[in-house]
């Protein structure tokens, strides 16, 4: 591999996978009733309450449905809480079902010596339902924000899955669709970033925020399977 380049970071939502935002939606209108709470209610506290669910400060899926319940006035039962997180695990490993092209893409870095890491910011309900995915077993090490304590951009997380890596920064390219301004997250880590402006990324940008995709300036392809020659040419500069 040129230029010390050893392992490729992937976000995940809008990278590695492609959630119909409608699906979203629906799942979140779905769980608002399972608690017994006003959607509306429901879709503004997990818009406010973002950041302390997705570091882990609420707990795991039912503490955290707990939460968001009782900050949209609600009360529910523990079986409403049970069958509302059942719900919220399956819809994620609904959605944690990657492309088969995704796949190869995966199976050809792994095969030419790459090692591979996830970074994700998600809620408790992402680390569940990653173990039952296809994904896991082809990644070396990954960083849940849920379970780091920190959002992307925050250096922390960066550091950590290159820490999980046994890699320096500079070893590792970034590569996202762009959400929370990941992009410029990983530059200023030290990694390699690379935008992926693929219609998956689109389709998720009216989910999210702090989205780079439109001012990224920097190295960018169209998908999976265009990581593996920025390997194996020169190193891509942000
Ligand atoms: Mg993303």
């Amino acid at each position: 591999m040129a230029d010390g380049l050893r392992a490729v970071v992937f976000d995940l939502f809008g990278t590695l996978i492609s959630t119909d935002p409608n699906d979203v939606l629906a799942t979140r209108r779905s769980l608002a009733d399972d608690l017994g709470v006003d959607a509306d209610g429901f879709a503004r506290v997990r818009t406010e309450m973002r950041e302390e669910a997705e570091t882990g400060r609420t707990g795991g899926p039912e503490e955290t449905l707990a939460f968001f319940a009782r900050r949209a006035g609600g009360a529910p039962g523990p079986a409403a809480l049970r069958r509302a997180a059942e719900r919220w695990l399956d819809a994620n490993r609904r959605w944690l079902t990657p492309e088969r092209s995704t796949l190869d893409a995966l199976d050809g870095l792994r095969a030419a010596g790459c090692r591979l890491g996830l970074l994700t910011n998600c809620s408790a309900a992402v680390a569940p339902a990653w173990a039952d995915s296809p994904l896991a077993p082809r990644f070396d090490a990954t960083a849940f924000s849920s379970e780091v304590g920190f959002l992307k951009p925050h250096p922390e997380t960066y550091r950590v899955v290159c820490e999980r890596l046994g890699l320096a920064p500079e070893q590792c390219l970034y590569v996202g669709d762009g959400g929370d301004n990941e992009l410029t997250g990983a530059a200023a880590a030290g990694l390699h970033p690379v935008l992926l402006d693929s219609a998956a990324g689109a389709r998720m940008a009216k989910l999210l925020v702090d989205h780079e995709a439109a001012t990224w300036t920097g190295a960018r392809i169209q998908e999976l399977g265009q990581v593996a020659p920025l390997l194996t040419t020169e190193t891509p500069t942000a």
